[in-house]
């Protein structure tokens, strides 16, 4: 039985986990001190072929920020005209651009790296270090992705993977993995909310244990909310201090902000355990008389809750959403789990007090559950095929018809696998193909879809008499989506979803 490798490949930090031949749990060691590996890499020349990864690329970040990346998964498989990154593509040092496909890419010494290409670097490095510490190669894994991905994320996860070298058995939920983790501690009969903070999604996942078999009832959180959010409210601050205490702005250089961002991100990380610190950034600016002006500051952590509360009070409104559309109270929850580095900000923890039971860090290591649980899946596919959890759809897909009427063919929470079938009347009768959109709702607050695919209905199927086609959509245990066209009487054909780029 060839092991698998659990790889939970974060926005901020990597790690991975294994069961060995004799049945042991390996957390992959990435330092002596340390299993996790930061997710930056960092380009010190024009060839592209020589990059460092984690912490030795993590010191580049002040020092050579234009050429260091870091949090890109936030952008992987992200058109680059989408809300989302036009948003957030500003707070970086380094450049991101539109790749030849469309979606998001690195600008490296002016030579573009698809991004797929910085997570199968990070990928490699991890592998390379469970290499070393089974003495044996791996050739196969499950890879993890926030709840909230899309397709087309999960598809860049998994070529990020396949790019390493690697067969991917399946791709989890983050939360899920969790869960599964979770599960196998306890093997307890309960409801239980994953609450899932990392570095640049949170997940809140709703769902029952029972016999070491995890099923998600539901999922909800934010996909724009993360850790990198607290670092950049606080980095935001930092900079109206300046402006207050020394009258110049920094809001416009991003090497600037983005050293107050990573100045940010070491203060709140103190503060967990610290009262107050001393913020201390030297020369963030130059005065027209040609002196310079560090940031210097003292922050405590009742001002840095202050700052970053309404991003707390998302994480919570998100939880009560969740709850109110699966009909719970919070009293009806057994176990609250707590999963992802931003958990440890004691103020999160605090908002969650309601809740009747917490689970503890020495239970589940917020950092590695993850890593662990897709260790829990590997293992369980190789021995037996059978994953051991049934997961949900997080976000709905619908199709969009000629004319802009779109149809929700799969609602979010449904479980997966899945066949949904909708009939398709009233297409128009034109002497062309009909396209039709498939589409992933990415957030339900804005019209932010991203189109999956076109599929194209031929003339034949509209003209034939008494034939009313319908379309069948399915979505596989590891989110795969495929389209099959369907008419009374026999007729169908399978759809290649065709990648729609511009
Ligand atoms: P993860 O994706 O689980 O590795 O979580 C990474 C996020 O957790 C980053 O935004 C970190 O800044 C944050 N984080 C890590 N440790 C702490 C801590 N002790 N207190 C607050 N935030 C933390």
């Amino acid at each position: 039985m060839e092991p698998v490798l659990g790889i939970d490949f974060g926005t901020t930090n990597t790690s991975a986990a294994w069961f060995d031949q004799t049945g042991r749990l390996k957390v992959v060691p990435v330092t002596d001190k340390s299993a996790v590996l930061p997710s930056v890499v960092w380009f010190p020349s024009a060839d592209s072929t020589k990059c460092l990864v984690g912490q030795a690329a993590k010191t580049q970040l002040v020092d050579d920020a234009k050429h260091t990346l870091f949090g890109t998964k936030r952008f992987i498989g992200r058109r680059f005209n989408s809300e989302y990154v036009s948003q957030h593509k500003g707070r970086f040092a380094f450049d991101l651009v539109e790749g030849a496909d469309g979606y998001t890419a690195a600008l490296i010494y002016g030579q573009m790296i698809p991004l797929v290409d910085v997570a199968t670097v990070i990928v490699k490095d991890i592998v390379a270090k469970a290499t070393r510490a089974a003495k044996h190669p791996f050739t196969q894994c499950v890879m993890t992705v926030p709840a909230h991905a899309s397709v087309r994320q999960r598809e860049a996860v998994r070529r990020a993977a396949e790019h390493a070298g690697l067969t991917v058995r399946a791709i989890v939920n983050e939360p899920t993995a969790a869960a599964l983790f979770y599960a196998n501690l306890r093997s307890p009969k309960q409801t239980v909310l994953i609450f899932d903070l990392g570095g640049g999604t949170f997940d809140a996942t709703l769902l029952r244990v029972e016999a070491r078999v995890v099923k998600v009832l539901a999922t909800g959180g934010d996909a724009f909310l993360g850790g990198s959010d607290f670092d950049e409210r606080l980095a935001d601050a930092f900079a109206a201090h300046l402006e207050q205490t020394s009258g110049v702005s920094v809001r416009e250089s991003r090497t600037v902000m983005q050293r107050l961002a990573l100045a940010a991100e070491y203060a709140k990380i103190q503060l967990s355990r610290a009262e107050i610190v001393d913020v201390r950034v030297p020369v963030v600016a130059q005065r027209p008389d040609g002196s310079f002006v560090d940031l210097q500051k003292k922050l405590t952590r009742d001002e840095m809750e202050q700052i970053v509360a309404p991003l707390v009070e998302r994480c919570i409104s998100a939880c009560d959403d969740l709850l109110g559309r699966a009909k719970l109270r919070p009293e009806d929850i057994d176990e609250l789990v707590l999963v992802g580095g931003q958990t440890r900000m004691p103020i999160v923890r605090k908002r969650l007090a309601h809740f009747p039971r917490l689970s503890s860090e020495k239970d589940v290591h917020p950092e590695l559950g993850v890593a662990v649980g897709a260790a829990i899946l590997g293992r369980n596919l190789s021995r037996t095929n059978a994953s051991g959890l049934s997961d949900v759809v997080a976000m709905p897909i619908s199709i969009m018809l000629p004319g802009g009427r779109s149809v929700e063919v799969i609602p979010s929470n449904t479980p997966v696998p899945c066949v949904k079938t909708i009939t398709l009347d009233n297409l128009p009768t034109w002497s062309a193909p009909v396209p039709l959109l498939v589409f992933e709702s990415l957030d339900q607050t804005s019209v932010d879809r991203e189109i999956i695919g076109t599929v194209h209905i031929s003339e034949e199927w509209r003209t034939t008499p008494n034939v009313t086609p319908s379309l069948e959509l399915t979505v596989g245990q590891d989110f795969a989506l495929t389209a099959k066209l369907l008419a009374p009487g026999g007729m169908q054909t399978q759809l290649q979803i065709v990648d729609h780029r511009r």
